[in-house]
């Protein structure tokens, strides 16, 4: 796992960590992981907020009950997040390809919309992840704040710290669609909003 500090520094070529240097200003909130069983509470709060996001799905789990329609309706972005979330680095060129490409697909013809963006399973990548999403038009999204959502289902409170303590103008934050996060959502974007934050997409 490369991610061990809420702030995270990545300097490469070819990955986004943040939009700083977009003309578009704002920050983005990403949720990984998804669809989860908490989906539609997380967009009645994105609604109730009148808030866009980013969701990165593992395609296993996007059975067709799941709102994705709901999703795609109400402005956000879904990306690819592999098929069964493994950890990339280990695997083959033709295995990688084969995540990646699956989720790719899957999303786009569930919802019938083209998929733009990849972000890796645990932010673990080679050189090989970077030529597949070369040559399949993906854009990898990383992050440069990371929530630590995973680690505080016991103090969600946390989370909003995290948060807040670290986030700047062009901010990709990394969130997952769990519980804990779900819970701390509607303080954690009026906390950002009263701060002078407002959120894009990619
Ligand atoms: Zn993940």
């Amino acid at each position: 796992m490369v991610t061990t500090e809420v702030v995270y520094n990545l300097e490469e070529e070819n990955i986004l960590t943040n939009v700083r240097n977009r003309n578009e200003t704002g920050i983005i909130l990403t949720f990984d992981d998804g669809p989860s069983k908490y989906l539609n509470e997380f967009l009645d709060v994105l609604e109730e907020e009148n808030v866009e996001a980013m969701f990165f799905w593992q395609t296993r789990l996007l059975h067709h009950k799941r709102p994705w329609n709901r999703v795609v309706a109400n402005g956000h972005q879904i990306g690819a997040h592999t098929h069964r979330h493994p950890n990339l680095s280990l695997l083959r060129f033709d295995d990688q390809l084969h995540e990646i490409q699956t989720s790719k697909e899957t999303i786009e013809q569930v919802t019938g919309k083209a998929v733009q963006y990849f972000r890796p399973p645990f932010g673990q990548y080679n050189e090989e992840t970077l030529a597949i999403t070369k040559q399949l038009q993906l854009e990898t999204v990383m992050w440069d704040i990371a929530s630590f959502d995973w680690e505080l289902k016991q103090h969600p409170d946390q989370i909003v710290e995290n948060i807040m303590n670290h986030v700047q103008e062009g901010s990709i934050l990394l969130l997952h669609e769990l519980e804990q996060t779900l819970i701390v959502l509607p303080i954690l974007i009026q906390k950002l909003k009263a701060s002078g934050y407002h959120f894009s997409t990619l």
